[in-house]
């Protein structure tokens, strides 16, 4: 018994000691001291290119585990190169970034074990099939043998590209191919999945498509999902938390509600039809507990209120009780573009008009070859 005791005595000092070192180890080893907190996190990133041009200036953002992350900024901004570093295709200056809780420049095979990359323009053999290309991709992953066929026979499925994966890629439409790179991006199941621009260029009724092949998978498989997008509905759908990056400084982090809130009061404007009564009803609904401001301009009335969605019903009611007749109603609440002109002063949609992104994208790749 005696003995007993003295060895769990023993054994609970030695795992004492183990878990203090872990700790200790943990806070001095800057290897790990990221230990899978985040699937992304950037302290203080900066990259400042040959010509003295500092692309991404001390940035710092934290993406949890499993979270839909949403990169928004104008041409310029730093998206690309942010994206180029945290996949390991380009160095930062200074500053850290981990992915995966592996350092990007320490531990970048580690890194690329443990991403996928779909990037804008696609990367698949146009005179291979669908099929082929995975096959291919598989083999490039490193992904045993045999499982390849079932990995592909699955995630064919999820895209929905059973009936066309014999086809030569060539016959593929727009969104069939993207369909197929991000097939090919999450063959070898990747902890965190970057997807830059995925819907550019596509039509709308494909770009939703894709959104939900974007959330089908994002389910099945719960991975982290790094996205850059300048639709602004796009990342006001599929993103947790965004960032706006402007002139390679982070300008706002938060999830679209939050952000989209913090603008501030949603405005109902609504027209009567005549003004009899207008002085009533309008110090009634001056006196209204969600009604923050009030303005008129002939028959027409502006009301700023936190909640416009419970105001409406309530100026019905109040119009209906002093006989007043509503001509019309509309409701405006903030929206993400909102949010991105207050933060970078731009419109993102006027930014990208007449611009050819490709053609700056391709530019770019030849400068940093
Ligand atoms: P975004 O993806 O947001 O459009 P980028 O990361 O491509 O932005 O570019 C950020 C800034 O860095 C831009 O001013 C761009 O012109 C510049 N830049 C990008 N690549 C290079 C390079 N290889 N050399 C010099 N400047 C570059």
């Amino acid at each position: 018994m005696i003995i007993f005791f003295a060895l769990k005595n023993l054994l609970h000092n030695v795992q004492a000691v183990i878990s203090t070192r872990i700790f200790v180890v943990a806070i001095y080893n800057p290897k790990i001291t990221c230990l899978l907190l985040y699937a992304v996190e950037t302290r203080s990133l900066s990259k400042v290119y040959r010509n003295g041009l500092k692309a991404v200036d001390e940035i710092s953002i934290k993406i949890e585990e499993g979270e839909i992350f949403g990169f928004l900024g104008p041409n310029g901004a730093g998206k690309s190169t942010t994206i180029m570093i945290l996949t390991t295709l380009l160095k930062p200056t200074s500053g850290r970034a981990f992915v995966a809780g592996f350092d990007v420049v320490t531990q970048a095979k580690k890194v690329r074990q443990n991403i996928g990359y779909v990037q804008q323009d696609s990367t698949v053999d146009e005179y291979l099939t669908g099929r082929e290309n995975l096959e291919l991709q598989a083999r490039l992953n490193h992904i045993p043998k045999n499982s390849i066929k079932e990995r592909i026979d699955d995630i064919i499925d999820l895209v929905e590209l059973s009936d066309r994966q014999h086809d030569a890629v060539v016959t593929y439409s727009g969104g069939m191919r993207k369909r197929l790179d991000i097939a090919g991006g999450l063959l070898h199941r990747p902890k965190v999945l970057f997807l830059d621009e995925p819907t550019l260029g596509l039509d709308i009724q494909t770009r939703y498509k894709i959104w939900d092949y974007i959330r089908n998978i994002h389910k099945e498989f719960g991975m982290s999902i790094f996205l850059t997008t300048h639709y602004m509905e796009e990342a006001d759908k599929l993103c947790d938390n965004i960032s706006i990056i402007d002139h390679g400084k982070i300008k706002v982090t938060g999830s679209p509600k939050l952000l989209k809130n913090a603008l501030g009061n949603e405005v109902v404007v609504f027209e009567v039809d005549s003004d009899l009564k207008l002085g009533n009803l309008l110090s009634e609904i001056k006196e209204m507990p969600l009604v923050k401001d009030v303005t008129t301009d002939g028959y027409e009335i502006t009301i700023f209120s936190p909640s416009g969605n419970q105001v409406t019903p309530k100026i019905f009611e109040l119009a209906g009780k002093l006989g007043v007749k509503i001509e019309s109603i509309t409701l405006t609440r903030p929206t993400l573009d909102d949010v991105f002109l207050s933060y970078t002063g731009r419109e993102l949609r006027e930014e990208n008009d007449g611009f050819n992104r490709k053609k700056e994208r391709e530019k770019m790749r030849r400068l940093r070859a």
